[in-house]
This record gives C-alpha cells, structure tokens and sequence, in this order.
C-alpha cells in the first residue's frame, strides 16, 4: 500500500514540479498553463477533452540526449509505449532504432518508412504472417522467444532466401521493479528462454542448427519502471556468462548483448529516477569486466527504451464535470472530482498501482490545498486517475486539470470501453503550428465495426 500524502508534495499548488513536466510547460502571469507559449485552455477548446498534448521538442531532446549519453550503444525505441506514423517519422530522424511487437506496430513503421534494419521484431508469439512480413521486409533483427519461433522463423527465412539475424531472448532471474529488485533461480514468466534450467543453452544450440537463421547476440529485459540499476549489473553479469558458455560449447563470440529496456520516469515530485548518463557509464563498465574476466570480446551494447522516452514528453488535460463531496466513517470525508475520460485514456492506476501529478491547469488557486481523487467517467469503483491528489479546494466543474507525464502506455493502452472514443494526441513545439497526430475516436467511428449499425 501507497503511504497516505502527509501535505501537498510542494508548497505552493500552482507551482511545477520541473522534472515532472515536459520542458515546453509553463504557469503564465494569468495563471494559465501554457505548452510552447501555446495556452493550453487554449488547445482544449481547439481539440476538445481529455486531449493528450505531446511536447515534440522534449521528446526529440530526450531522445538525442539518450542517443548521446548511449554513445556506442544501439538505441531501440519500444514503440508500444506510444506509437504513430508521424512519431515514427522523429524517431528516425534522432537517431533510435524501433522495436515492435505485432504485426500492428510493423505496419506503423511501414507506413513511415521507417528504416527497416533499424526494426527490431520482439514478441511471445509470432504469427506465421507476422514473420512472414518482418522477414520480406528485411527487418534488421527477429528476437527468438519460443523453440516453435526457431522453426517457424527458420522456415520464412529460408522460403524468402535470407539469412535473418537473431537475438535469443534469455530469462536471467532478474526481476526489476521501481526500487527494487530480486535476483532469483525464479523465473516463472512467458517470455524468454530460461538460463538457469538451461532452457537457453538449447535454444541457441537449436538456432546453430538453421542455416537460414544468424545468431547475432542475446537478449535479456528485467522488468519496468526501473529506479534501482543494479538489477541491470546482475542482468548483464549473468549475460556475459552465457556468452563465454556458448564461446565454450560453440567456439563463437555472439556480438550483440541487448539488455532491454526499463528505464523509471518521475511521475511524482519525490520520484528519483537514475541519471541516463551514469546508467549507460555503468553498464558499459560492468560489460568490460565481465568480459575481461572471461577474455572474451566486449559485445556491443543495445538498449530499448519505452517509457524513458515518451512518458515524460506528454499531458493529458480533462475537464471537470462535477465535484463530490462524500462522508466517511469518523467525520472524515473525500472528494470525488470527475473528469471526462478516465481508464479509458489511462488505465494504469489500477493494475499498476500508478501515481501522478495533477494540477488546475486553466488558472491559478490560492484556495486550500484539499486532499482529492481524482476518477474518471467510466462504471467502475477502480476507475481512478489520481488516486490522492492535492487540488485547491475551489476546484469546480469547468475547471481544466492536466495530468503530467502520460506518454507511454496510456493512449497506446486506451480501450474504448463504455464506447467513449479514445482521445486525440496532439503535437506541440516551439516552431509551428500544434498539429493532430491521431485524432479524436467518433461514435461514427466506433459504430464502423458493428455489422448491425
Ligand atoms: C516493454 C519492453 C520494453 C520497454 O520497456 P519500458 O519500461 O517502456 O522502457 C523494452 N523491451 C522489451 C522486450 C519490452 O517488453
């Protein structure tokens, strides 16, 4: 259980926590927030609500700077933390990789014409048609996941008359979490091939075996939301190990040690994340030992960051409908404050248990500050936005709240449950005009599927 907030996370609540917003984020003299001098009451009547404004320059800045700090390391963007055409089109133009999971998230980079021996094609279970495609289209790199994917992958190659590189994904007993991380024979999980049972000894074995199919490395992802690195050394210690087992059985050094992605964000003032620069020193250091200790080539590096690099570029502004104040045992009460979207554009507060900043987002309070949750309209109890947040207590119905750092995995996870059409993601940047990436789900639209309509 979350510990209850003692008082507001910082004095004053029209002030920004700074590592908590994108970098375009302003409160003007009005008291108005403003995105790139773009008031954001502004864009919400433009674009409507709930709307999700992407700050392109931070999601471009953070990329390059992640490109930077990862010098010598390949960067794979994980699209299905956000994924759009346009979106890809940035992606290719910083400098990051893509990895994609479906045939869906291929059919994206596709359409951008992204470049497809940057794509990497992860996955659990890959369709026949999903390989089929990756294969024809040249993707640079299939991660193996399962010993019917061996055969299967080996087969498509072989019928298109390639050679695919592959990476075998390898479960290490590494599971990471925020703060913590255990580090266990455990591995009771879907993906990968397990190292401790020898699972991924076999596997490799197997993909030597193909001769359509190029082993080019490992690949290991501990877990999401990550603050605490070390789970990444014991990770990559345990990866480098099963390198010099395979030089040993095999005589070959595989060249390519990807060790996922999981990077945390601060969605919350008091969140902490790991320093970009020191995580990728430190991984770098780590792999030179190891192998040194081993005499054994240093292999180069990949990462794939989701969450790291769009989380913190996005806001999802709701308005208020109505507020309610609810009486609880002992005098105490609560106030439901009812915004316009809810589990649907963010589903992560309760499966996750997530946290997030919210503020007035249309003017400035000097009102009390007033322990609030903040839910959205769907027919769930669990249907919760901000489960405590502190707002003036004259929050109203018309006022506008934003919600920071809703990047990753809220509009690519969006359901259209209760029929409400998922909301738009629009870009904005400190050059030109706020533009639609993905515009706002109809009724039309959600009619257009069903047959009887
Ligand atoms: C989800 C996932 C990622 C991205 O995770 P983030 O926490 O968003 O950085 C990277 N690699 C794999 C294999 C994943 O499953």
């Amino acid at each position: 259980m979350r510990a209850h907030p003692a008082g507001p996370r910082h004095g004053d609540l029209n002030a920004l926590s700074g590592h908590v917003w994108p970098d375009g984020v302003r409160r003007a003299e009005s008291g108005e927030l403003q995105l790139h001098g773009h008031v954001v009451s502004s864009l919400a009547r433009s674009f409507g609500t709930p709307v999700l404004l992407f700050d392109e320059d931070d999601f471009r800045g953070r990329s390059r700077a992640y490109a930077d700090a990862f010098t010598g390391t390949d960067v794979y963007y994980a699209s299905k933390a956000f994924s759009s055409v346009e979106l890809l089109r940035w992606v290719a133009e910083e400098g990051p990789g893509l990895d994609v999971v479906t045939g869906g998230e291929l059919a994206v980079a596709e359409r951008a014409r992204f470049p497809v021996d940057r794509v990497l094609f992860h996955g659990n279970n890959k369709s026949v048609d999903e390989l089929t495609r990756a294969v024809g289209l040249g993707v640079g790199r299939v991660v193996i996941d399962s010993t019917e994917e061996i055969r299967r992958l080996a087969r498509c190659a072989e019928e298109a008359g390639v050679r695919q590189r592959v990476l075998v994904r390898v479960t290490v007993g590494v599971e990471a979490h925020t703060h913590e991380f255990i580090a266990t024979a455990h591995e009771d999980q879907k993906f990968g091939f397990s190292l401790a049972s020898g699972a991924a000894a076999r596997a490799i074995e197997l993909v030597l075996l193909q001769p359509s199919l190029e082993l080019v490395g490992v690949h290991s992802h501990i877990g999401s939301q990550i603050f605490d690195t070390s789970g990444f050394e014991v990770a990559a210690h345990r990866a480098v190990e099963l390198l010099a087992d395979v030089r040993a059985r095999h005589g070959i050094e595989l060249a390519e040690l990807n060790l996922g992605g999981g990077l945390g964000i601060a969605y919350v003032h008091s969140d902490d994340p790991a320093n970009t620069h020191d995580v990728a020193i430190g991984l770098h250091a780590i792999v030179e030992r190891e192998c040194r200790a081993y005499v054994l080539s240093v292999p180069r590096l990949a990462v794939e960051p989701g969450r790291a690099l769009v989380g913190p570029s996005m806001v999802t502004v709701y308005e208020v409908g109505t507020v309610k104040h609810v009486a609880l045992d002992a005098g105490a009460s609560r106030t439901y404050v009812s915004v316009d979207g809810g589990m649907s554009d963010n589903p992560r507060t309760a499966p996750y248990d997530a946290d997030y900043t919210v503020v007035v987002a249309d003017r400035h309070s000097d009102a009390a500050p007033m322990l609030a949750r903040v839910v959205g309209k769907h027919c769930e109890s669990g249907d919760i936005v901000v489960r405590d947040a502190w707002l003036p207590d004259d929050v109203r119905a018309d006022d506008l709240l934003a919600v920071a750092a809703t990047g990753a995995y809220c509009r690519s996870m969006a359901s259209t449950y209760n029929l409400l059409g998922r909301p738009p993601v629009v870009a904005v940047s400190a050059s030109g005009e706020p533009r639609v990436l993905i515009r706002r789900e109809t009724v039309d639209d959600l009619l257009a599927l069903d047959t009887g309509a």
